[in-house]
This record gives C-alpha cells, structure tokens and sequence, in this order.
C-alpha cells in the first residue's frame, strides 16, 4: 500500500531529505513537504549575506525546484496542530492533511515572550525571512539618511556574528550588545571568546555583559529604550533579539514528547521517543544522547541519516542509529570577509584564508541543489 510521508518545514535537513529521494526514488510512497515559503535561506551564507559578501538569491534554497525533483507535493502553509490519533497533520489555511511517517524539520525562535517590550517593539532573528525583512528595511534607511548614525541593540550575545555581519552591512552604525552572562558566546572555549571580545572591541561594538534586559519602552520620536535590571538605560533606534530559542507550543499540545522548551526528545535514530512514526532534525530536535548546538550545519549533518531511517521505515527494514560528530571545526564569520577557524580549544587567527575555505563549502552546498 502507498505510505503517506509528510515533511514539515523545509529546514536544512529537509532540503537534503527532498535531494536524496529525488537522487533515488522510492516506489510506493507519497511525499508531501508542508512549508510557508518557497524560499528558505542556507544558514551558512547568512552571515555573509547580511555583511553583503552575498545576494539573496546566491543564498536562499528552492524548495519548490527541490519538491519537483523529489516528486513531492509542496503545500504552502504553517502547520498550527497535529491529530496523533488520527495521523493528520492541521494546517492554518489549507485542509488536513494525512500521513503513516511525519518529519518535522520547523528550527525555532527567541525566547522573548516574558520581556515587556519585547514582542511589541524587537526583532527576532527567526523566523529568518521576517528577520532578514526587517534587516533590508534598515539598509534602506541607512541609505535615505546617509549622515544620521543609527544605533542598534542586540539582546544576546551566544552567537556574535550576527553583530560583526551587521556592522559590514551598513556604515554610521553604533553596536550596543546586551548579554545576561558574563561571558559572551558560552559555548565557545575562552580562547575563541576572548579572541571575539578583542574583535568587537577594535570594531567599537559596546558590550554590556552581565546586563539582564527586563524591558523594552517606545519613546515618542525617540526610538527605543532598553532597561536592564541593573538600572542600566540605553536608547536605540532598533532591537534584534537573539536570546535562547524556544519551540512552537503546539508540538507540545499534541503529545509529542518534548524537553521543557519545547523542543521534539529523539533517539538516537532521530525518531521522536514517545511516537516511532515521528522524525524530527534540525533545531527542532533534541538529540537526548548528545548536547548539539543549535546550528544550521548540524541540521545539514543530520539530512542523510535522516533520509536513510525514513527510507527504511517505509521499506519496513531496521533503523541505523546516528553518531553526530562531536569534534569538529567551528567557523566564525567576523564581518571583513575573514572567518576565526577553531576546533575544541585551537582558535586560529581570523582569516581571509578561512573565509576562501567556508566560502567554497557554502558554494558547494548549495551548487549541489536544483535550480528551476
Ligand atoms: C542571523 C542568523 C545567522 C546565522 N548564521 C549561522 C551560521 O553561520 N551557521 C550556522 O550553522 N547557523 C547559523 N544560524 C543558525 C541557523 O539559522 C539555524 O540553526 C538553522 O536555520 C536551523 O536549521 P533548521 O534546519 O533546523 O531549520 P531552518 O533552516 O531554519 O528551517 C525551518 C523551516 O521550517 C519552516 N517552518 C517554521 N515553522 C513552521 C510551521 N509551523 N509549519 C511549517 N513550516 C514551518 C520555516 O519556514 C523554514 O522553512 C544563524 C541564524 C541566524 C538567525
């Protein structure tokens, strides 16, 4: 009998999920990806975009050239909920739609909800298609009024290549960087933060660490203002919010097992623990035997694996556990067309060679989808 399989979202995982079944097709399935847009942005050239070492167009992945080359249906639409008992999946536009073997490959957003301010007057940084709407509104601005300095805050400070990309991506700008931990991007070893803090530093980026931001007030005509718990105010013309990510809470609601922020528990075959139907990648999974970062390179890490469990669950064959790399090179885009390489504690110098190294990766990557 034909299997119904469903991907939602057409993260990174999904998009190589869509290549592989289009490289090999399956007989006696149906493939369905549910996604809101036609184009999702590859995270590995964001940063380069943002600073203008790319184009849109040289960055974003066609999901509708992939869904063709795959055979798959693509519907355009969010999914809101799931009926578990039921196998369907419900949409916020279209109707219902059934499924024997979910994927679900939706990323994740900042946690701003407890701020006051927050929602009303920040940006998040995903879903990355608002953000980067937001981003070229700025540019425009930017460019209207040559002779005024826009000062911009950003509210977290784990990933700081967001900041260094925007300050290449427009002149007159004043950084100011909020982070509620002492240290900047925790995740990193000390040598690499200290290297970073030294870069931000000579590039004039104000830090200001150990600041909680508690809220965020719109003056008439005055732009923004962040207040710390501290008692610290600074006022801006604009917020990005980078804080923890969250998950949307209706996977949750449906009974998918998940960890306290909402994030789909898998195994080690990337199956959900508590529905072995259910596949989840990307930054929407939480591995429960690894602590993975949340980034777009391990999602793009986990598209074969994934690939191949849902190939063998449809041809009812034994599941193969994924091994994620635990040791592995982190490049850091720091804005002037150099990369910091590190690997566990042995930063290397920021360079143009690094960046020629992540450039040609990126390229391959995406060179290797199809373009309509
Ligand atoms: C500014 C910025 C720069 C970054 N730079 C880097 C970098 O240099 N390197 C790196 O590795 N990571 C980077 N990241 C992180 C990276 O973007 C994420 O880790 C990555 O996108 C996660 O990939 P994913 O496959 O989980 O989901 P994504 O690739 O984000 O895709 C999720 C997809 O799901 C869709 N979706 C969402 N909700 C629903 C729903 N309810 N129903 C249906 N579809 C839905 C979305 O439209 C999207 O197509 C950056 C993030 C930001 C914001």
């Amino acid at each position: 009998m034909l299997k119904k399989l469903v991907l939602i979202g057409g993260g990174h995982s999904h998009a190589l999920v869509l290549r592989l079944f289009g490289n090999k097709p399956l007989s006696g399935v149906r493939l369905a990806l549910i996604t809101p847009d036609i184009y999702t942005p590859y995270s590995g050239m964001l940063p380069g975009h943002i600073a203008g070492f790319y184009s849109y167009s040289q960055c974003d992945i066609d999901l509708q050239s992939l869904s063709n080359f795959a055979h798959a249906q693509l519907c355009l639409d969010h999914v809101i909920g799931l009926d578990l008992k039921n196998r369907k999946v419900l949409c916020a536009n279209q109707p219902t739609v059934d499924f024997d073997i979910l994927s679900i490959n939706i990323s994740s957003t900042p946690t701003k909800l407890s701020v006051p301010g927050a929602v009303e007057y920040t940006i998040a940084a995903k879903p990355v298609a608002q953000f980067l709407e937001h981003w070229y509104q700025l540019q425009e601005n930017a460019v209207r009024n040559p002779q005024k300095a826009l000062n911009i805050a950003i509210v977290g400070g784990g990933d700081v290549e967001l900041a260094l990309s925007i300050l290449a991506g427009v002149r007159k700008l004043e950084i100011y960087l909020f982070q509620s931990s002492k240290e900047l991007m925790p995740s990193h070893h000390q040598s690499v933060r200290r290297i970073m803090r030294d870069i931000l530093s000579n590039q004039d980026v104000k830090l200001h660490l150990g600041e909680r931001v508690c809220e965020v007030v719109k003056l008439i005509n005055k732009g923004l203002t962040i207040k710390c718990e501290s008692g610290l105010m600074v006022t801006c013309d604009q917020v990005f919010w980078v804080t923890h990510a969250s998950a949307g809470s209706w996977l949750k609601a449906a009974g998918i097992g998940t960890d306290d922020q909402g994030f789909i528990l898998v195994n080690d075959n990337l199956q959900s623990v508590t529905h072995p139907h259910i596949f989840a990648a990307g930054d929407i999974a939480k591995m429960i035997n690894y602590q993975l970062p949340k980034a777009g390179v391990f999602a793009v890490h986990k598209g074969n694996p994934l690939y191949e469990n849902l190939r063998s669950m449809i041809l009812g064959e034994s599941l193969k556990p994924y091994k994620p790399q635990t040791a592995y090179f982190s490049l850091i885009v720091t804005g002037d067309g150099r990369v910091l390489a590190n690997r566990a504690i042995l930063p290397l110098p920021s360079h143009q060679l690094w960046w020629c190294w992540k450039d040609c990766i990126d390229r391959n990557f995406m060179a290797q989808s199809p373009h309509q």
